[in-house]
């Protein structure tokens, strides 16, 4: 049981899926069906050419909050499909995931990059959600630790003790993302326990307890309860099962103690 005071959050990623339409749509569904629910934080992360909508019919929302999927670390300048900071801002983006492993495994992305992107939503007033997570391979050779070490002391180098808590880490193994195999609640229990005694190295305990640190990869509404009863489980990241209105708003509808 989470008896922290970190509010849970329970985030949508919806990668390359819905149109601005579809997102109309969806969140037009959804917003009753979830409406009333306290004690926690929704987000939904469209791609860029829904956030207009979404904003649209989430204005004045306290419950849901937009997040975009990805940004550049530049605020304008020659780079070519990229979107900056700024113009997420625009949109009344609150949050960014950043680091996500299709972004480091499909297109390359290095924790330096990651690194710079961090440090540039937090000085233009977007808060990153930093993805972290192993391969197969990786897990497999025993050394899951020494890459979430990697990903967290590079990713987070230019974060101060006073930014630390506004940071939000998901904790994605990469074998678990979009193939149904969920982390045994033993082994994502293990990883948050890792990975907030990290935190609590870097920045001290006092703020380690205080930054909210998810879980990503295979989350359905059959595991939901149980990833969400695990101590330092504050929140799930939800690909595919957060493409269905329904199915999404059980989700975030979870036990939360
Ligand atoms: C994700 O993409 O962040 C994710 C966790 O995907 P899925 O829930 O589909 O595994």
């Amino acid at each position: 049981m989470n008896t922290s005071k970190r509010r849970p959050i329970l985030a949508a990623n919806w990668k390359m899926h819905k149109t601005a339409a579809e997102t109309r749509g969806f969140l037009t569904a959804f917003l009753p069906l979830v409406d009333g629910l306290d004690g926690r934080e929704i987000v939904i992360a469209p791609p860029f050419t829904a956030l207009s909508a979404a904003s649209e019919v989430l204005k004045g929302n306290k419950l849901v909050s937009l997040a975009a999927q990805n940004m550049y670390f530049e605020q304008e300048g020659a780079f070519t499909g990229e979107i900056s900071p700024i113009m997420l801002r625009e949109f009344g983006v609150k949050r960014v995931i950043l680091g996500h492993s299709e972004r480091r495994h499909v297109f390359g992305e290095g924790d330096d990059l990651i690194a710079s992107k961090v440090r540039a939503a937090m000085e233009n007033g977007l808060l990153p959600i930093l993805c972290i997570g192993e391969m197969l391979e990786e897990r497999e050779a025993g050394s899951t630790y020494e890459v979430l070490e990697r990903q967290l002391s590079t990713g987070l180098s230019a974060i101060d003790n006073r930014g630390a808590t506004q940071v939000v880490i998901a904790y994605e193994p990469v074998w678990a993302i979009g193939t149904g195999k969920t982390a045994t609640p033993t082994q994502a229990q293990e990883a948050h326990i890792y990975i907030r005694s990290w935190l609590d190295s870097r920045f001290g305990p006092g703020i380690a307890d205080q930054i909210r640190i998810l879980y990503g990869g295979s989350v359905k509404p059959d595991n939901i309860n149980e990833l969400m009863a695990l101590p330092d489980i504050d929140g799930v990241l939800v690909g595919g099962a957060s493409l269905k209105v329904e199915g999404f708003a059980e989700i975030v509808s979870c036990q939360i103690d």
